[in-house]
């Protein structure tokens, strides 16, 4: 059955949306408050990007948009440790030279996936109107144009909110069905930077990897540009202890905190006071909620339904993920558009459950275990595992970046895993002293990937 659809928000998640279900033959209409990022530069000059995985990259592969954004990718093979005197140690992220991430333009992606959008011919993406409410059992939404200052009604049949963390459309939606939601605030914060490129245009640090300062409770991490600069970001907490975002207030003490904690940073970086003082604070935060839709009238995805906090470089990749997961509900139910969104609910919501938990706990990862020998013994011993027993043992950093098996199923299995990896390094320091015949027995007896 083909309908009349109203998408909110052309984010990655709505941008996706809209390529697929104007491929399906709906008549789409997409509203984004902000301008066309195609023909605006809303981020004011500066790079700021974002890691696409295996997940993203499987929803580029099936919209077709693969081979313009192959282009824009820069692939990181592992994490780029920096200690405090300034050596850097490469923590790979795979086995294989293909287990990469990529680093990628944020609205460079994002104009690619409305360019897809567009190009099945039955898409129109309106920008600069904002959603400002509305009644779905009456089917219209309210709008405010920002080029023009006025505010209209639109009639709507199916929406679809894919209009981010704030959504407006989950607001209406769970006025209607009592769904609850839940914002857990991470109590950390971040700031943006940009490292500059060299005099010849090139990166200064190694382009291939993700650079990770990890100081315990706070971190710096770098990500490169496709022109030479890197897009780094500060993760630490908002108020307490010494180093708070909130006590970062003058240049003074910005530089402090960067000459005592990220000491190869500061020569890098001449302008980093400025650039702290100028650029805003974000937020962070979990979301989780129940009642992502209204019977067939409404449905969230993307941050708007499961936002989650940023550190398995995830929630880009699960808001594309969820498109499609929509889309095979949609497919199931043709003309049952509430049990399709029921059934969307229902599968896809303990596996963002699963990833907004291992996001929270790649935080701990990042900012701090990177540093332990515990933790690199075991890392190392995920990785032997999976070279000399790959189809039973897989690492969970891979399970959830390389593969595109369910983030619960992935969370699972990595649970069970972990008890392998606790009890044959239990005792040792060192690869060397592992026990591989007992590895073997116990491999054997984990599930099949
Ligand atoms: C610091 C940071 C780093 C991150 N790094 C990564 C990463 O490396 N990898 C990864 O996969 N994810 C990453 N993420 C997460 C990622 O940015 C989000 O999960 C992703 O953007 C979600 O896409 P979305 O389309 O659901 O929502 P959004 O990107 O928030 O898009 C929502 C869209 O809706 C529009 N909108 C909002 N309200 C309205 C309204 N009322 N009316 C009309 N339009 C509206 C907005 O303008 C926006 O265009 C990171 C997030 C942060 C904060």
């Amino acid at each position: 059955m083909s309908r009349m659809v109203t998408i909110v928000g052309a984010g990655p998640a709505g941008a996706a949306l809209a390529a697929y279900l104007g491929r399906a033959g709906h008549n789409v209409t997409v509203y984004e408050s902000r301008p066309d990022l195609r023909k605006v530069d809303i981020d004011a000059g500066r790079s700021i990007n974002l890691a696409l995985a295996a997940r993203g990259i499987a929803v580029l592969e099936e919209l077709g948009a693969m081979d313009v954004v192959r282009p824009l990718l820069i692939p990181m093979r592992g994490r780029m440790i920096h200690s405090l005197d300034g050596a850097q140690a490469l923590q790979p992220y795979g086995n294989t030279p293909d287990e990469v991430i990529h680093s990628v333009s944020r609205s460079e992606l994002n104009g690619v996936l409305l360019d897809a959008a567009e190009a099945s011919g039955e898409v129109s993406i309106l920008f600069n109107q904002r959603c400002l409410g509305g009644d779905l059992d009456e089917g219209t939404l309210r709008f405010h144009d920002d080029l023009t200052d006025t505010e209209y009604d639109v009639d709507v049949d199916a929406v679809f909110g894919a209009d981010g963390f704030g959504s407006e459309i989950r607001a209406l939606i769970q006025n209607g069905n009592e769904g609850n939601e839940q914002i857990e605030p991470l109590g950390h914060g971040y700031k943006e930077l940009t490292l500059p490129a060299g005099p010849d245009g090139e990166h200064v640090i190694d382009a291939n990897a993700l650079h990770i300062w990890p100081r315990g409770e706070f971190m710096l991490i770098a990500l490169a540009d496709t022109g030479g600069t890197f897009t780094c970001t500060l993760f630490a907490p908002n108020e307490e202890g010494p180093h708070s975002l909130e006590s970062l207030t003058t240049a003074e003490s910005v530089t402090e905190l960067f000459e005592s904690q990220f000491p190869d940073f500061v020569p890098l970086t001449p302008d980093l006071a400025e650039q702290y003082l100028e650029y805003p604070l974000g937020r962070l935060a979990t979301l989780r909620c129940t009642g992502w839709h209204l019977g067939d009238k409404a449905v969230v995805l993307g941050d708007a339904a499961h936002a989650i906090v940023p550190f398995h470089g995830q929630g880009m990749n699960a808001a594309l993920e969820s498109c499609k997961v929509l889309v095979a509900c949609l497919e199931e139910y043709p003309d049952d558009w509430n049990a399709a969104f029921d059934l969307f609910e229902r599968v896809r919501k303990p596996n963002t459950e699963a990833i907004a938990d291992m996001a929270l706990d790649n935080y701990v990862e990042m900012r701090s275990s990177v540093r332990e020998e515990g933790y690199q013994l075991r890392r190392e011993l995920a990785l032997e595992l999976e070279r000399r027993f790959p189809d039973e043992f897989t690492p969970r950093y891979s399970l959830v970046m390389f593969h595109t098996m369910p983030y619960g199923d992935a969370q699972h299995r990595a649970a069970v895993q972990a008890e392998v990896l606790t009890e044959l390094t239990e005792g040792i320091d060192s690869i060397d002293d592992v026990d591989f015949e007992r590895a073997a027995d116990l491999v054997a007896k984990l599930p099949k990937t």
